[in-house]
Order: structure tokens, then sequence, then C-alpha cells
């Protein structure tokens, strides 16, 4: 028998398996769908996750950076690889009318009471990584090495992988040679993988500027020093930044998404504040956006005639979410097993995206030894797609109260795809 045909077989096999699984994965994916918890909250799915691992024989770590859970079978050597899945859902009403939608509500640190909905798609990952774990643990004798498989917390506030790591994700526990994970889609047909090479996801920096005034009557400007012009010349002169400064070749977003000062017509304000979200891929590109945003803040306030000891203030959350960074051969490797098994027109490159993922952590923490790869699972359920090429329905996005993905699609090539990976990666050795 020729490899080809043998990997097929092998290929059958699997994807037999997983559908045999699906209905117990739908099951806990409705189970999670219904119960959705904030980030760091994740208590009662990290539970759920720990008692799944456990009877399947993985070695269960709980309380990993406060709610994550890290499951580890040691499976003779070779290499080891880590196979991640998020865990938190987001404050938001859930309006997709579904039988099992949820009804939860919680009260995060902003005070306000809201609904919690798995919005992103995290049950899904969760559903389809157990059945990626499943089929590994059933078949044991086919690979060789160690799986880690981590239950993330907290992906949606972009903090949750660097507190798994800083409580010893890479030191308690075995370090991954290759660390895998997918995020469905809400643009890509259900069961369709896309991925992309090298940067995938950007760097997301949140930036705050105070800009001080002096203020006054408004009916006196010569007076005071209004900062709502001053602040107003600062939002138009960081659109240079990127259009002037950043390379043309080289992507960058510099967005003002809040903009606060003043209480009255006739009251000439005495602050202003303007809230950022800065986007790039490689830290070089992040330093001359940060840099030219401290630059122009001050720059526009001497010009406003400001004096020394009343210059705009700018602050950089820390930590941000590092960029996510797609190793090109491991992508091409694991992609060559995806086309063989899933097929040519189920596999795709896709451009990178501005959006961030703190996935990008885990290689960030150790570069040299640890190569990444995070890839789309598709989601949009067939009818709704063709719906959307008529021009009949238009698409929502992920975090949309209405993101309802073809979930057993998503589960099923989620589980598949993890397995055949890491099946591939870890083949056992002909000595
Ligand atoms: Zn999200
Ligand atoms: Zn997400």
């Amino acid at each position: 028998m020729s490899p080809v045909m043998s990997s097929g077989a092998q290929a059958d096999e699997l994807r037999d398996a997983v559908q045999a699984d699906m209905p117990g994965l739908m099951e806990l994916y409705r189970d999670l769908h219904a119960h959705p918890e904030l980030s760091f909250e994740e208590v009662r799915t990290a539970a759920k996750l720990a008692a799944r691992m456990r009877e399947l024989g993985f070695e269960v770590t709980e309380k990993v950076g406060r709610t994550g859970v890290v499951a580890v079978m040691a499976n003779g050597p070779g290499p080891v690889v880590m196979l991640r899945a998020d865990m938190d859902g987001l404050p938001v009403v859930e309006q997709t009318g579904l039988p099992y939608a949820s009804t939860q509500t919680a009260t995060p640190a902003s005070g306000v009471t809201t609904g919690v909905m798995h919005a992103c798609g995290h049950d899904t990952h969760m559903a389809g990584w157990i059945g990626a774990a499943r089929q590994l643990a059933a078949r044991k004798d086919e690979w060789s090495g160690t799986l880690v498989m981590i239950g993330q917390p907290a992906e949606e506030v972009g903090l949750g992988a660097l507190a798994m790591l800083e409580d010893g994700l890479y030191t308690r526990f075995p370090k991954p040679d290759f660390a895998l994970s997918f995020h469905d889609a809400a643009q890509f047909p259900a069961g369709t993988i896309g991925y992309s090479p090298g940067f995938a996801l950007a760097n997301v920096d949140s930036v705050d500027i105070t800009v001080p005034g002096v203020g006054g009557h408004g009916a006196y400007p010569h007076t005071a020093r209004d900062p709502i012009v001053l602040a107003s010349a600062i939002v138009m002169k960081l659109q240079t930044l990127v259009s002037r400064e950043s390379s043309p070749l080289d992507p960058a977003v510099v967005t003002v998404g809040s903009f606060h000062s003043g209480a009255k017509h006739n009251i000439i304000s005495d602050e202003a504040k303007l809230q950022l979200t800065v986007r790039s891929y490689g830290d070089d590109s992040r330093k001359l956006l940060l840099d030219g945003i401290a630059r122009i803040a001050r720059g526009e306030a001497i010009a406003a005639g400001m004096p020394e000891d009343r210059m705009p203030t700018v602050t950089v959350e820390d930590p941000y979410t590092p960029a996510t960074y797609n190793d090109p051969d491991f992508t091409e490797t694991v992609m060559a097993g995806f086309r063989d098994r899933f097929g040519d027109d189920r596999v795709m490159q896709v451009p990178s995206v501005m959006g961030g993922e703190d996935f990008g952590q885990f290689r960030r923490a150790d570069p040299d030894d640890v190569e990444s790869l995070i890839f789309w699972i598709g989601g949009v359920p067939q009818e709704r797609m063709e719906a959307a090429a008529r021009g009949e329905a238009e698409l929502v996005s992920l975090h949309s109260p209405y993101w309802a993905p073809d979930a057993e699609k998503v589960i099923a090539t989620g589980a598949e795809a993890l397995a055949a990976a890491a099946l591939r990666l870890m083949p056992v050795s002909g000595g």
C-alpha cells in the first residue's frame, strides 16, 4: 500500500470516529453555550473540562493562571504538542433565539449587570478540543510524545495566556515544541479552514491621553486654554502616523475610539480625555506608533502654548496583547496534512487581520523553542452564506448577539483537525 493510500485510509477512520462522537460533543457544546462565564470567572466551565480530561486519563491540574486547566498525557519519547482552547464568554445579551441560548447574567467590574454569551464561539473551541482529546486518548499506539492540552481563561481581556505562563505553564509542565489552536470565523463557510503564515493577528495597544487645558468662560476664550481644540488637533495630527510615517507596506491602525470633555455650552473645559486602540504587527512598527503618539501629543500642546507643567500625559496599558505569529514552516507542515485530509477546497490561505488574540503569548514567551499556529474554522451556516451572496442576508461578526455558528461543523472540523495535526507532529518512530 502506498503512503498516500495509507494516510487516506487513516483519514476516513479518524473522521468516522469523530462523527460517531458528535452527539456527545454537541451535548457538551449546548451545555457550555447555555452557561457562559466571563473572563477569569470560568469556574463551572473549567471544572467540566477538567473532569472530562481526567476521565480520558490525562493528568489534570486546575487553577493555573486563576481558572486555567492543564491536562498532560505523556506517551513515550517525542515532541511536546500543546493544544489550546479558550474558555470565556462575553458581556453580551444573547439574541440568537436558539433553544439553548444563554440566559445567564453577571456583574463585571464595571458594576453594570449584563447578559453573558459565548458570542465569540469559545464554546465550539472547547467542544472541538475535547473531541480531539478523546481521539488522541483512544489511539495512544498511533503517536509518541507528550500532549499538553490547556483550557485558557480570559482570552477576551487579553490576560489569560499571560496569567497561565506567569503561573508556571512552561516550568511546572512540559514546555511545548509546538502550540496549536483554532478560532471559529464569522466570514467563512462552516467547516472550511483558513490560515495566514507569518503575522496573523495584530499587536493591540490601548492608549489613554489626558490633555490638560485652562478652564474659563466660553465668551472669553483668550483668558483660557481650550483642551477641546487642542485635543482635536491631536486627533487630526494622529492621522498622519499611519498615512505619512508608517511604511505603506506595513499594516497599522490608530483609532481614537473615545473623546470626552466639557459639561456645558458656555464653559471652556479644563481637561479632555482620549482613548485609542493602536494596532501593528512588528515590534518596530509598534514602537513607531507609540513614540509618535507621545511626540504628537506633546508637540501639539507646545504649539497651543501650553506651559511645560501642563503637557498631555500618554499612558499605554500594560500588559498589551502581542501579535500572533504563525511560524511559516510549521504552518505549512500542518496545512499540508490538512490539505491531504480535507481537500484543497476546504483549506485556504486567508489575509491576516488587525484583530487581537492572546494566543501569541505562548510563542512570545520562548520564540526560539516554541513554534505556534492558530487557524480559523469557518462557522457561517451554508444557507446563510448563500443568502448573503444573493444580497438577502448580512453576515454578522464575532461578538454579535446574533452570532450562531454551524456548531456541528465547527466542532467536527476542529476535533478532527487538532487530532490529525497532533498525530502528524508526534509520529511513532520507526526506529
Ligand atoms: Zn472574542
Ligand atoms: Zn475569541
